[in-house]
């Protein structure tokens, strides 16, 4: 997974890299791996890409090497893939940051077709081009060297991209309105499924694949969207809510205390608890800023037990009848370490409440899920995993609830990895 933001200046006094710079923190949960920007001046690009987060990739001195009032940026969750990518062809250069998954090709595919289709139309048209030739799920923003902004998102509109701006000064694109709030931006609206848009010095054209099917990614909703984002016109943080209430109905205990594994699960915490009346407090504390990129503990660290991620506040939990709430469960395997420790920490009972339905299939639009075999949803029964992960009950949220949650019909979602069935 991945995130992308790309910034036009109107005034070529603008130095947009720290812009950039800002707006990829408001993107930083979609991707901790790297993080890079380009931008462009005098037709030539200027390029950082770095790995690990943000703040640790770019410094002062590093922004002020980065001069010119275009740009795009993009953070990664993959390991493998580092953005922006520049590529170049017959004289021509552009720079690529791209998000989600393509059905045949990889992302250097993708920006070589489009660069060569712009050497033979205009910007509009070459993206519509090679969008029809590219299938898949994904929002994407190229930067060329002759100062445009192309920015598109697939015909079914599987991953976001939105579109806003700073009066007169800015066109800003991002893959969530959560960048645009950062950089003081206004958010105009979605990027529509299928719908490409150019900009260059004081003008944005548009143009569109007008395919109708919609399949906007479910799981943006429960887990990758930040709450404070607007997706698809629907927000956020009140899907979160409504699925911590539908939640409680579809799956009820009697219970002393309700806890969400943070930071995802809290908003779902906060509304099952709403819902039946038992009191939500706050179970964990995190220990450092992130684990997924930081030192993790050796396996002889882990036995004698280091805990570098959370860790349950024992007055919350002790000799209480715990409801366990986290967004989603892949293996299984943090789950179980999770229920030990709040076992360990004096919990009487764990009830564990899981705020979307089992996983089961892989995502073919760059979502990292794990091989078949390795998800625990798709080989046990909700009490089977009780019994695996040490809990006194498990359930999921149905399909229906989430999509209840959500507010739009299954025809205008994508539910694959929940499903197993994917829009065509
Ligand atoms: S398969 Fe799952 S993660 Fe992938 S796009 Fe569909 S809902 Fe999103």
């Amino acid at each position: 997974m991945s995130g992308l933001i790309g910034i036009f200046a109107f005034d070529e006094l603008w130095s947009i890299a720290r812009f950039i710079y800002y707006g990829l923190m408001g993107l930083q949960h979609r991707g901790q791996e790297s993080a890079g920007i380009t931008t462009v001046k005098d037709g030539r690009f200027y390029t950082r890409v770095c790995k690990g987060l943000v703040e640790e990739a770019f410094k002062e001195d590093t922004l002020k090497r980065l001069p010119g009032h275009i740009g795009c940026g993009g953070v990664s969750m993959d390991p493998a893939v580092s953005q922006p990518i520049v590529l170049e062809d017959r004289g021509k250069s552009l720079a690529l940051t791209f998000s989600g998954g393509l059905l045949e090709g990889d992302l250097k595919d993708f920006g070589l077709a489009l660069l060569r289709e712009l050497s033979k139309s205009d910007p509009e048209q070459a993206a519509l081009t090679v969008m029809e030739r590219f299938k898949g799920g994904y929002s994407f923003l190229a930067l060329t060297n002759d100062g445009h902004i192309v920015a598109g998102r697939d015909p079914m509109g599987v991953k976001p991209l939105c579109v806003g701006g700073l009066g007169f000064d800015l066109a800003v694109f991002a893959s969530e309105s959560s960048a645009l709030d950062v950089v003081g931006a206004d958010l105009s609206r979605e990027v529509e499924p299928g719908e490409v848009m150019s900009v260059e010095m004081f003008s944005i054209k548009r143009a569109s694949t007008g395919y109708s099917r919609r399949a906007y990614c479910s799981f943006e909703y429960v887990y990758y969207a930040r709450p404070d984002s607007v997706m698809n016109g629907i927000h956020v943080y009140e899907v979160r809510r409504r699925i911590g209430l539908l939640l409680a109905k579809e799956n009820p205990v009697e219970a002393d205390v309700v806890i969400g594994v943070p930071e995802t699960a809290i908003p779902f915490a906060m509304a099952y608890s709403q819902a039946t009346g038992i009191p939500v407090e706050m179970g964990f504390m995190r220990t450092g800023r992130s684990v997924r990129t930081a030192i993790k503990p050796t396996q002889f660290e882990r036995l004698v037990g280091v805990q570098l991620k959370l860790n349950p506040i024992r007055a919350a939990v002790k000799g209480k009848r715990v409801v366990l709430i986290d967004d989603s469960v892949v293996r299984g395997t943090t789950l179980r370490n999770t229920v030990y420790l709040l076992r360990k920490r004096g919990a009487k009972e764990v009830h564990v409440r899981i705020g979307s339905p089992a996983i089961v299939a892989r995502c073919p639009y760059g979502t990292a899920v794990p091989p078949e075999d390795e998800l625990i949803g798709r080989a046990l029964k909700p009490d089977e995993i009780a019994q695996v992960i040490g809990a006194d009950s498990f359930s999921y949220l149905s399909v229906d609830g989430l999509t209840e949650a959500i507010g739009l019909s299954k025809n205008s979602l994508c539910l694959g990895c929940f499903t197993g069935e994917y829009p065509v």
